[in-house]
């Protein structure tokens, strides 16, 4: 759907009569195009720093290294960064967040336009100390404000709280968070943690090579550019939609060499009847996508019966009882992944979403809670929660509601249903095995429920 100020942005003299009227001026962002490079960051220059104390520095700095970026410790004059990385697991009390600005404050001018900031910093909940604690949580506030500072200019800032033992996980993380791929994924706190059993092998590139998924609601949308992206990373993907959407469904398969799997996720039978598929043609499944959602909106008072039960059986108990059966039967393989599609609407509630805002919620309780009893089987399994995405479902708002939605977050646009498809897939990769029981939004730091 296009996005008239964000077109008239790229064209610097109607650019100047956009600003110069008062209307907001959006950045286009750097997007990628395809799988994961080796060296996303070749061509780059990053400025790296650590608080004094921290444990992982190193693991960041040789990152940026093994990315292709040319690494500074300190900014020459007038030099210009792609990207600033910062260690902040040493802040352990008030004193220490001075690092943060001492690192930060002489460099803000000197990031350039769709840049990355990534800063790291320890779990506060595992600290010894409240301060350290505090001091902790004090770099996420940093972080979300930085966040909306820069993104007038593209560039998103994210946070990675590092468990003690979980330095060597960041990679996976941290090259997400560097790279174009998270180009609408901003202000975000994601957990790294030892939790999970990690996979023997990670690869950088095709990451997806040999791996079977699953992906609901796939003909169109954000499903169908989730079967784009992994398959680009080397999966095959069974895309599943409603048998009246089957043509539709069928050349999504068929563009990204998969196959097509008509039915509705909320047939009594279907638990069982996409087991038996995954079972006997795939010998199981390594990465389920649960993105199969609808909306129907109405003010409580309004709300039909039938609504409330169409939307809660879809969005919510089809997916408890396909996991059931997939987990229970261990159709899912070990290492393998979950992702959930909850909604800012989960987060932050939503006038006329009652029935909408109870399952998205639900999911993120339900990522949570299931985190725990997977780990051991290597199993990862996480929520995303998209902001204002350029789908059939936005280009149906009246226009003040869309135009709203639309510039009410950092990056000042919507995103598209590839920022989201980028998130999704990131997650189903091994590199992801230190994230779970997570929900990361992918909004450009939407301000609702922020
Ligand atoms: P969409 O309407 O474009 O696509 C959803 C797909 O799910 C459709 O192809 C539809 O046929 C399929 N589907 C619906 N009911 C089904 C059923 N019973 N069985 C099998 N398939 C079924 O929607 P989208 O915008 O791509 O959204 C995808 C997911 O992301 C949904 O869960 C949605 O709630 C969530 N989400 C979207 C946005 C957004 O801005 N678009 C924001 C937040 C969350």
């Amino acid at each position: 759907m296009s996005d008239f100020l964000l077109r008239m942005s790229e064209q610097p003299a109607a650019r100047n009569l956009i600003k110069s009227i008062g209307l907001p001026t959006p950045q286009v962002l750097t997007r990628a195009s395809g799988g994961y490079q080796a060296k996303p960051l070749s061509g780059k220059t990053a400025l790296f720093g650590a608080a004094a104390g921290g444990f992982a520095g190193k693991e960041l700095e040789k990152l940026l290294g093994a990315c292709g970026a040319t690494v500074r410790k300190e900014a020459g004059e007038e030099e210009r960064f792609d990207v600033l990385a910062f260690d902040a697991t040493g802040v352990r009390n008030a004193q220490d967040l001075r690092a943060l600005y001492d690192f930060f404050h002489p460099v803000m001018r000197s990031i350039k336009s769709c840049g990355r900031i990534l800063i790291l910093t320890g779990m506060p909940e595992a600290q010894d100390t409240a301060a350290a604690s505090a001091a902790m949580r004090g770099v996420e506030g940093f972080t979300r404000s930085i966040a909306k500072e820069v993104g007038k200019k593209g560039t998103t800032a994210n946070l990675l709280y590092v468990g003690s033992a979980a330095a060597e996980r960041i990679a996976g993380p941290a090259r997400f968070f560097l790279s174009p791929h998270s180009a609408f994924v901003d202000g975000q706190p994601m957990r790294v943690t030892t939790a999970v059993t990690a996979p023997d092998r990670l690869d950088l590139t095709n990451t997806l090579k040999g791996k079977v998924a699953l992906v609901t609601g796939a003909a169109r949308g954000i499903g169908a550019a989730t079967a784009r992206r992994m398959a680009a990373e080397g999966a095959h993907v069974v895309c599943l939609d409603i048998p009246a959407d089957e043509e539709t469904l069928n050349a999504t398969a068929a563009a990204v060499g998969g196959s097509a799997l008509p039915m509705d996720v909320t047939d009594a039978n279907a638990p069982g009847a996409i087991a038996k598929h995954l079972q006997q043609n795939h010998g199981g499944v390594d990465i389920v996508v649960h993105n199969a959602g609808v909306t129907r909106d109405k003010t409580l008072a309004n709300m039909k019966e039938q609504f409330w039960d169409m939307v809660l059986s879809i969005n919510l108990g089809a997916i408890l009882a396909i996991d059931e059966e997939l987990l229970g039967k261990k159709v899912i393989n070990d290492h393998g992944r979950v992702v959930c599609l909850s909604s800012i609407g989960g987060i932050a509630g939503n006038m006329g979403q009652t029935n909408y805002g109870a399952t998205k919620a639900a999911l993120i309780g339900y990522v949570a809670a299931q985190s725990g009893d997977l780990a051991e089987r290597g199993i990862c399994i996480n929520a995303v929660a998209p902001g204002f995405i350029e789908t059939r479902m936005t280009a149906e708002m009246p226009f003040m509601i869309r135009e709203g939605g639309r510039r009410m977050c950092s990056l000042s646009q919507g995103g598209q249903p590839e920022d989201v498809a980028e998130l999704i897939t990131f997650l189903g990769t091994p590199g992801a095995c230190g994230v779970t029981g997570q929900t990361i939004r992918v909004c450009g730091q939407s301000l609702i429920g922020a």
